[in-house]
């Protein structure tokens, strides 16, 4: 029942994205801001801004369970893929906010995931990568859509942390994945919108960040 609820706030605020997506280019949490488009919406009928507001009430990225397979020490690359890697390729890009919106420079991203047949690699560092964000807060993952490990849904791994703050432990997920509905760790907040791009995939996710100010 809850996800359902979840899921039909989501299609609601899709739609009221479509109609304010100009304010919120560049101020979006996850998807590139459809959780911040009602709030948009509403504020630009009252009193139309100069400035598109941002978004007060923007949600923290929820934290999740590292789960067995964290390897310290991976390597510093945006590509997790190699020569002959089976697997669809998947690119994930997005900014690093803080609440206020923010974008956050300096963030490290260590992401980790399975193969495409759903093991991970615990003897090396094969789909195990970290990455830091420029000025504009941004980064990008060129991987593989990860397979189905047993009991659980498709997800990437990832950690996420900004100078002198705590580490933020958490999972990606692919929207409409049916293993979601049996999955007892997946939360519709991390899920990505996918989409199909020549003949791999494109998702974006945006994390937020407590910097604490
Ligand atoms: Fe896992």
């Amino acid at each position: 029942m809850r996800l359902e609820r979840v899921r039909l706030a989501r299609r609601a605020l899709l739609a009221a994205s479509v109609a304010s997506a100009i304010a919120l280019v560049g101020c979006g949490g996850k998807d590139g801001g459809k959780s911040s488009a009602t709030t948009v919406a509403a504020s630009a009928a009252a009193a139309p801004a100069a400035t598109p507001p941002c978004d007060a009430e923007h949600r923290l990225t929820p934290e999740q369970t590292e789960g067995p397979y964290f390897k310290p020490n991976s390597p510093e690359r945006a590509s997790l893929l190699e020569p002959g890697m089976a697997g669809t390729r998947l690119t994930i890009a997005g900014t690093v906010l803080s609440t206020a919106c923010k974008p956050v420079a300096g963030a490290l991203l260590d992401f980790w995931q399975a193969d495409d047949k759903g093991d991970y690699d615990n003897a090396g560092q094969r789909l195990r990568g970290r990455q830091v964000t420029g000025a504009d807060g941004r980064y990008k993952l060129e991987t593989i859509v990860p397979g189905l490990s047993p009991g659980r849904t498709r997800h990437i791994h990832v950690k996420v942390r900004a100078a002198g703050r705590p580490v933020l432990t958490t999972q990606l997920y692919f929207a409409g994945e049916p293993a979601n509905e049996t999955d007892g760790i997946f939360s519709a907040a991390l899920a990505m919108d996918v989409q199909q791009e020549g003949g791999g995939k494109v998702a974006g996710f945006d994390f937020v960040l407590d910097l604490g100010r």
